[in-house]
């Protein structure tokens, strides 16, 4: 198809252009070359040339400064971490320097791309999937700065919660409270409310002493609870859809042990030790619900000089348990009553069949509170008032096992059997200010937060998910429970997520509206999510609309694919257009800028350091021609499936919860 035509009588333009058409088609044969326009060239001689396409991008990125780096491929899958979903970006680039981000910005604005910036992909939800631009800030995590009398880390947003402990440990300091794991990057930790289970400590970002974000108009600005607050709280957990968070300021504990402790109990003790011991007698406590047996494990964690010991040593708690327990998950997708038995034997073999027995170790704090999340799973987490938590699980456990008036919960549960455990932890921020607008914690008293986890042996989606999940998700919101976004939940509608973050959802949509007026960071999870709650009826100019999700290949994953909503052709106007230059063309004239400038815009930016943008600095494309295979986690496949970590006598399965 012929789109445009340009006329070029210059013997100069025309050996560069067919230099870059060259180079082009052979880094980058498949799809920006492939899917968009032709160009035409008029030569002196009146003969017609069809070069190939000279696509938008290509242009756009000829007009800014070679000097600073595009480092994008375009043929990266993405995975989430349990291959729940994969998508296909248009674009996936990693930057390496400040200039590269802003450059990837103003580049997204003028080629009217939607950017989500993905983190290392643990958000098991679309969340992170796009079919157009991909950015990943793993070449962007050196640390910057460390105040030692603050306990502060100033570091850069790409960072990995375990690179972070590593820079921290040298300088005798530590991350003061983790979730389950430590592979996530600061920035993606802190977006989705990430917590771990501790009544002393509230969410990730509540460490957060200052932050840096790349916003819509290519600008960085630093927000603090002392400068710019309302983009800091919007800032805190932002779900990507505020701007590039490229700078975190955290703040540190002093490196520790911690000794912990965990042992095998009746339901009914937790219950009745819920309000008093349960959670306030150490810094740290998690609880794994086994609902058939109506036990639980209680792990818990104080800060100790001890040295380190090691946990005794099971024979099962390796390989063995790891791929016993994987096996008969699968089996019990064909054979589910099997369930109850499976959760009596695997977790009778680890823990122990009577309760009471108990375990312990001396480990670091960043290694201590981390455990191993097994396999590929379906995660539906939820946060609510902490002293509804014994009505809740009471009416779950008579729900699952068939009990009384099954717990007033509306779904029939006639045939269904759910996975073991269901996993119980808490938060406490009610002390904390500034709040994040999206806090989905309790503001007034300590959370509890309920997952319901489902596994996926092999990959194969167990046969219960949808009954279990439509009937949990019911009682929590019957509690006025908010969801975890970075969850599996999927039978919550738009409206009830709007009602309950209320004037807190208004006021961050505010600020993001403000600061992407044209939805450069907004996707379908976004709109599925919160809806008219996005202060929008009808889709933004760069707003990503989910056109499918399908079947990958069986057993794997859905594969997501989105458009935008607006046509999306060039912000340049047509008579601007030129084709691509090689490097060492001079610049073609800069487009307009389809932003606001700061001033008219970002109102919530005054007072606040915002640094000259480096967009309209012309420069030429620089896309990098090794194959993209996807990052290193996206390649290890033992992340699906979990990981034993050690041989047949390894304890580092279910040594601990
Ligand atoms: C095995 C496992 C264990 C987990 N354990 C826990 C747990 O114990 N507690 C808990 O609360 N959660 C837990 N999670 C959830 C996890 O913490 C979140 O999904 C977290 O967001 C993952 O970080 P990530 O770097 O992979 O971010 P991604 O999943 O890649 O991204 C998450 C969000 O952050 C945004 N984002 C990423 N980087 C940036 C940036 N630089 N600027 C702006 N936005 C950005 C993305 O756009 C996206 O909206 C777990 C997940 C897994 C898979």
């Amino acid at each position: 198809m012929v789109s445009r035509v340009h006329s070029y009588h210059d013997d100069d333009a025309e050996c560069e252009l067919r230099l870059d058409t060259e180079c082009c088609a052979r880094k980058h044969h498949r799809r920006l070359l492939h899917a968009s326009v032709s160009t035409i060239l008029l030569h002196s001689d009146h003969t017609v040339q069809y070069v190939p396409d000279m696509d938008n991008i290509q242009l756009e990125i000829a007009r800014t400064d070679p000097s600073t780096p595009f480092r994008a491929t375009t043929h990266h899958t993405h995975y989430t971490w349990a291959k729940t979903f994969s998508s296909r970006p248009e674009l996936y680039i990693q930057p390496q320097t400040l200039p590269e981000i802003q450059k990837v910005v103003n580049l997204a604005r003028k080629c009217r791309r939607r950017i989500v910036v993905v983190g290392c992909g643990h958000s098991p939800s679309i969340l992170t999937c796009t079919s157009s631009w991909m950015v990943n800030l793993d070449g962007y995590r050196r640390l910057l700065k460390v105040d030692r009398q603050k306990k502060t880390l100033l570091v850069e947003a790409g960072i990995r919660l375990r690179q972070l402990n590593d820079e921290a440990n040298k300088v005798g300091l530590t991350i003061p409270n983790l979730g389950s794991i430590h592979d996530q990057s600061i920035a993606g930790a802190i977006a989705t409310a990430t917590h771990g289970s501790s009544l002393k400590h509230g969410l990730m970002s509540e460490s957060v002493k200052s932050l840096r974000i790349v916003l819509a108009n290519g600008q960085a600005v630093r927000c603090s609870s002392e400068q710019n607050q309302e983009l800091f709280r919007a800032a805190l957990v932002s779900l990507g859809a505020l701007g590039i968070v490229v700078e975190v300021e955290y703040e540190m504990t002093d490196a520790c042990n911690i000794e912990w402790t965990q042992s095998l109990e009746t339901l009914s003790h937790v219950l009745d030790t819920w309000d008093s011991t349960l959670w306030a007698s150490k810094e740290f406590t998690r609880v794994w619900w086994m609902p058939y047996m109506k036990r639980a494990i209680i792990w818990s964690a104080e800060k100790t000089s001890l040295p380190e010991r090691a946990a005794e040593s099971n024979f099962y708690g390796g390989a063995i348990g790891f791929h016993t327990y994987h096996n008969l998950l699968y089996l019990s997708n064909y054979v589910l009553a099997i369930l109850p038995w499976v959760e009596w034997f695997v977790f009778g073999m680890q823990y122990g069949f009577r309760t009471g027995i108990t375990t312990s170790a001396v480990e670091p704090l960043r290694s201590g509170l981390l455990m191993n999340c097994l396999y590929s799973q379906f995660v539906n987490e939820w946060a609510l008032p902490l002293s509804k938590g014994p009505e809740v699980i009471t009416r779950l456990s008579a729900w699952i096992n068939g009990e009384g008036d099954q717990g007033r919960v509306p779904f029939s549960n006639k045939g269904l059997y759910v996975h073991c455990p269901i996993e119980v932890r808490v938060s406490d921020t009610s002390r904390n200010e500034p709040r994040p607008y999206l806090d989905n914690t309790s503001p007034d008293e300590a959370t509890l937060y309920l997952n319901a986890t489902l596994y996926r042996p092999y990959l194969r989606d167990p046969p219960c998910k949808d009954r279990y999940y439509e009937a949990f998700e019911w009682l929590m919101r019957e509690v006025g429970a908010k969801p975890h976004y970075a969850k599996n939940w999927q039978f919550t509608s738009s409206e009830y997520i709007g009602e309950a973050f209320g004037e807190n959802l208004k006021t961050w949509t505010k600020i993001r509206n403000e600061a992407d007026p044209e939805g450069m960071f907004l996707g379908e999870w976004h709109r599925q999510a919160f809806g008219l709650g996005l202060g929008k009826e009808a889709p933004f100019a760069l707003e990503e609309r989910q056109v499918q999700t399908e079947p990958f290949k069986p057993g794997s994953c859905l594969f997501w694919k989105g458009e935008l909503s607006a046509s999306n052709g060039p912000a340049v106007a047509a008579d601007e257009k030129r084709p691509l230059s090689s490097p060492t063309t001079k610049h073609a004239p800069e487009s307009p800028s389809v932003a606001s400038s700061s001033g008219e815009s970002f109102d919530m930016m005054h007072g606040a350091e915002a640094e000259k943008s480096a967009m309209f600095t012309p420069s030429a494309s620089e896309f990098e021609d090794e194959d993209d295979e996807g990052d290193e986690t996206d390649r290890d496949e033992k992340r699906y499936h979990g990981n034993p970590k050690q041989g047949w006598d390894g304890t580092k399965v279910f040594d601990k919860m």
